[in-house]
This record gives structure tokens, sequence and C-alpha cells, in this order.
């Protein structure tokens, strides 16, 4: 514990991205609280530990958008924290069941070129590509639009979303991790032409706090380099949690940001 003077992160219903930690992000889009991935557990799906503590969960969102299965984007634990009126949007399949019995009663399963209104955001779904399946989501509500890419590599359906509607604000994945030497997400120059292609005017990393976990097989199979923001344009924002960014069309900088003990 410490006694260093915390400073206040800002309120949860200030419009703009919050970063609670990981893939867990708190977007106030306006008037409308959007929970992406919300996770709790470490090490998260039993082989990830986090270097930055995550900062607590918000719990009432409006919308919960998930992106796969994953327990560092998909996690039970957190789920169960959560308001159940909040709808929760995932891939369609086995993953619906499992927060229905969390008693949620909108729980809608997606599918890529899914387009859906929810609670006055207009949703598009996205085909993703990763080591399990994964969909990722543009988000717009009066003309004012996200990406989210949880962690996923680069696909046709995405670069044709870019192409066919822009995002102000992208929130992209961008490391050099690789299980079995294979990679399972975008790297930085992936990243950055992505976020240009969507016409982004601010780009956050996620997803990027992780670390294998202690253990010699996972090591010898997995490996994390931590993220390098010199890879990274001045315009690309590499968050630590409790970090607040405002949308581009208010300002775009990063205001504010609570300090975080190790
Ligand atoms: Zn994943």
């Amino acid at each position: 514990m410490t006694d260093a003077p915390r400073r206040e992160a800002p309120p949860l219903r200030r419009e703009g991205f919050h970063h609670i930690g990981n893939s867990t992000h708190w977007i106030v889009l306006e008037g409308v609280a959007i929970l992406t991935d919300p996770w709790i557990a470490e090490p998260a799906d039993g082989a990830l530990l986090h270097r930055l503590p995550a900062q607590p969960l918000p719990c009432d969102p409006d919308v919960v958008l998930i992106t796969h299965r994953h327990g560092d984007h998909f996690d039970p634990a957190a789920l169960a924290r959560l308001t159940r009126g909040s709808v929760v949007l995932l891939p369609a399949g086995k993953l619906r069941d499992r927060v229905r019995a969390l008693g949620f009663d909108d729980v809608r399963g997606v599918t890529a070129g899914d387009r859906l209104e929810v609670r006055g955001l207009a949703i598009d779904v996205v085909r993703g590509k990763h080591s399990v399946p994964e969909v990722c989501y543009r988000v717009e509500r009066n003309g004012r639009a996200f990406f989210f890419g949880g962690d996923t590599m680069l696909t046709p359906e995405i670069e044709a979303l870019a192409a066919a509607k822009p995002a102000s604000l992208v929130i992209l994945p961008g490391e050099r991790s690789t299980l079995f030497g294979l990679r399972f997400v975008m790297v930085p120059a992936e990243a950055i032409g992505l976020a240009r292609r969507f016409g982004a005017r601010q780009a956050v990393l996620t997803h990027h706090e992780q670390t294998v976990a202690d253990r010699w097989f996972l090591r010898l199979v997995l490996r994390i380099p931590p993220p390098d923001p010199a890879e990274l344009p001045e315009w690309f924002t590499v968050p630590v949690p409790g970090d607040f960014i405002a949308f581009p069309w208010a300002g775009g900088a990063v205001v504010s940001s609570v300090e975080v003990s190790s």
C-alpha cells in the first residue's frame, strides 16, 4: 500500500475513453456507457498476468461488447459483477447461454456482418481473425463513431468497413506476440495503417499490459513482448489503467490519469 496522493479518476459518466485494463475499456459515447471485454480474473485465461493492475471494474454499463471467448476478454467473474439490465453483445454460440445463466435478459449473439440498433447505438459487427473466432465492433451515435478491435489481426472485412465507414477513434491492438511462433494479433505497423484507413484522428492501443504467467511450458510456446511506444506516432496513445482520453471531436488528448502503484 502507498500513502502517495492519487489524482482523482475522471467521473465515469464523462464523455470519452476510460482505460480500465487490458481490453477492458469504459467508453461514454453521446451519453451511452459501453464496456468492452470486461475482465477481472488473474491470471487471465490461466496464462496471462498483467504488468499494471487494472482499475476497478465499472458495473453499470448500458451495453457490453465482447469480442471472443479468451479469458481476458470473456470473463464470467467480471460479468457477474455487472448490472443485469446491461445489453450484452457477444459472438453467437455457447457464450450466450453462459451469460444468460448469470441472469442477463438481453444477451445477443452476433455474427460478422450484423448491423444492430442497441440503446441508441448503431453497431456494425465485423469478422476478426485470431486464434479463435472473433468479432470486432464499430459503434456510432449521432454521427460520432469508434472502432474496437479486441485482439484481432487484419481481415478483408475490417478493411472494407474502414473504407465504407470511417471512425474518428480506433482502439486497436499492435504487438508482436506469438503462440508456437505464429502471430495471432496485428503488429504496430498494421495498426497504424488501419487507423489511417479508418480516417482516425486518435488511436488507442488496447490489450498491451499482459505478460506470460510463470509456467515453463507457457514461456516456451507463448511470447508477448511489451509494446514500444516509440513504434507509434504521437496520435496513437498507449494508455495505462486509469487514463482518460477525450474523444477526438472534443480535443483528443490524454487529459488525466490516476497514479498506478506497482
Ligand atoms: Zn484473445
